[in-house]
């Protein structure tokens, strides 16, 4: 289904109350999304009264501008005229989905393949996008840039690129990159800060999460779990958690990664990564969730090794079919 670029300030341009939210546990791309719109339809729309809300992000983004104005409260005065969906669809707006289902007109902005109709009155979803602030950007009228809102798009897309090298990686993104440092933020400091640093902490429980991990399926597959007991004795959240999948996933040999952390009494939140041809996305809407390709999550019920044994049924099915397609490709 191919989703046509609409525009967002004749789209816009009546609103007197614009909101912008993303989803739950808001990541990189998400925060510098929501952020590149809020300051783009602030200085774009001088009268137009723009709100942002998500849940509170990790510390790290307070680099970007109008990172203190985001309101965690989800406090509404007024009708909402047009509010902006970005990096989800309307299930994992958290606390905004009430005010989503309540506004005059709806957008949804998103390249989470398990969204691919989109949930607004307008919708930009595309799939093979390396990131929603990639969508946002080429939303934006280049007259209104400036170095803060180039700086936010960049943390949205080196974000969900693992730093331009994963496959959503496309020339074009990497045009926009260019295109983007041209503003002359410093971003060699701005990855190593928001992507690389990580605390004590949070490189304590990446070196238990390798430590602890285990290989299955020939070394095809490998799991780790972080449980409540050492989430509490770390004083951590799942902000703390970014990255420990991708450095399970590049394993030699490994193709899918799954990593989970306890949110609850038999509950778990489970992190899906593939290398080649496993669609993870297809594993974690099998159970409630979503994501893309390549990255995906969901939430299951059970112990650890109930959750092992479900989503490794769901990733051994995919890995015979592959097995069977190579050996007939094999034939030809
Ligand atoms: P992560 O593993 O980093 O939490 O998420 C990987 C990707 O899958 C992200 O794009 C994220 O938005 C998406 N994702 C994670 N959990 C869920 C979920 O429960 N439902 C849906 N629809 N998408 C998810
Ligand atoms: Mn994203």
């Amino acid at each position: 289904m191919s989703m046509e670029k609409f525009n967002l300030l004749e789209e816009c341009k009546d609103a007197a109350n614009i909101f912008i939210s993303g989803h739950i546990r808001p990541d990189g791309d998400c925060v510098g999304s929501c952020l590149a719109m809020y300051q783009y339809l602030r200085k774009a729309l001088p009268e137009a009264k723009v709100r942002v809300a998500l849940e509170e992000p990790a510390e790290v983004f307070r680099c970007i501008r109008g990172f203190d104005e985001i309101d965690n409260t989800y406090t509404v005065d007024g009708d909402v005229d047009v509010f902006i969906a970005l990096d989800c669809e309307k299930s994992r707006l958290g606390a905004a989905e009430e005010i989503f289902a309540n506004a005059r007109k709806r957008i949804n902005v998103d390249h989470h393949v398990s969204n691919e109709r989109g949930c607004g009155d307008v919708n930009y979803v595309v799939p093979g996008f390396s990131s929603t602030a990639e969508l946002v950007y080429g939303l934006f009228d280049k007259q209104y840039m400036d170095e803060e809102i180039a700086k936010a798009v960049y943390i949205g897309m080196a974000h969900d690129t693992g730093i331009f090298r994963y496959s959503n990686t496309s020339p074009e993104t990497l045009r926009i990159a260019a295109e983007l440092i041209e503003y002359g933020f410093d971003f060699p400091e701005l990855i190593d800060e928001t992507f690389y640093e990580k605390t004590y902490a949070q490189n304590q429980l990446l070196g238990r999460a390798l430590l602890e991990s285990i290989v299955f399926m020939n070394g095809k597959c490998i799991v780790s779990a972080i449980d409540k007991k050492t989430l509490d004795f770390y004083n951590a959240t799942s902000k703390d958690l970014e990255g420990i999948v991708n450095q399970l996933r590049i394993t030699k040999g490994v193709e899918c990664a799954i990593f989970m952390y306890m949110t609850g009494n038999l509950e778990y939140k489970v992190s899906l990564r593939s290398c080649k041809y496993v669609d993870v996305s297809k594993v974690a809407a099998f159970f409630g969730g979503g994501g893309h390709v390549r990255a995906a999550g969901c939430t299951l019920n059970g112990t650890f090794y109930d959750v092992v044994n479900n989503i490794s049924k769901q990733i051994e099915l995919q890995m015979k079919e592959h097995a069977e397609e190579s050996k007939e490709t094999d034939c030809l």
